[in-house]
């Protein structure tokens, strides 16, 4: 399990990274808002713990960024004593949990659990790399090549193609789709599911117009083989 923690108080990142690692996640660390941000939306992690005061971008910000471009990774906000108000402008901008500072590790322990018990059972981190086709998904560096190339997708259609490969060979309904892939606080239609898939397919289909990959199911969704 990979953790970001984005906080600018070195005494706190070093304690709780210690501790994080010695429970056995995989810790990365960002110092500010901006950095936080870009390694957020350019690798993927299992959670993020994002610190409210931050120099260059605030958490709130960053919170209300990452959501906007489809980054649903739970959130554990770390708020400053007494900030009753940032809590709940927190969870309005789509963090998951908030803790106020001072905490007990304890405490931010059993959040993380608790967070991570309800993410999707199937991790990314099952694979590092995965390959079909001409395509070669690289899940560390969330990116994907086609012969070579870089492709770019946005962070949606990479998280999209990620629960294919997990679920491959499933039947995925575009309910369980935009459940699991757009979430809970997004209010797209399925349509939006089929248009998604549509680009995936111009992107990792050796001939879109007959896709061998991403397989329309008619009646009851999509299905990956790869
Ligand atoms: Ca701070």
């Amino acid at each position: 399990m990979r953790i970001l923690l984005v906080e600018d108080e070195p005494g706190l990142v070093m304690t709780m990274s210690d501790r994080l690692r010695g429970e056995g996640y995989e810790v990365e660390t960002a110092q500010d808002g901006e950095a936080g941000l870009a390694r957020a939306t350019s690798e993927s992690f299992d959670l993020i713990i994002l610190d409210v005061m931050l120099p260059r971008k605030n958490g709130f910000d960053v919170c209300r960024d990452l959501r906007q471009q489809g980054v649903s990774t739970p959130i554990i906000m770390l708020t400053a004593r007494g900030q009753v108000v940032d809590k709940v402008v927190g969870l309005k901008l789509g963090a998951d949990d908030y803790l106020t500072k001072p905490f007990e590790m304890i405490e931010l322990l059993a959040r993380i659990e608790a967070r991570l018990r309800r993410a999707p059972a199937a991790s990314v981190h099952s694979y590092e790399t995965y390959r079909f086709g001409l395509i070669e998904v690289d899940f560390r560096r969330a990116e994907v090549l086609r012969e070579g190339k870089v492709v770019e997708l946005s962070a949606r259609e990479f998280q999209l193609l990620r629960y294919f490969i997990e679920h491959r060979g499933s039947t995925l309904s575009r309910d369980e789709l935009l459940n699991e892939v757009w979430g809970y606080n997004a209010m797209p239609s399925t349509r939006t599911v089929d248009v998604h898939v549509a680009w995936l397919r111009q992107k990792i289909e050796p001939n879109p117009r007959h896709p061998r990959h991403l397989l329309t199911l008619h009646g009851l969704g999509y299905k990956f083989v790869g």
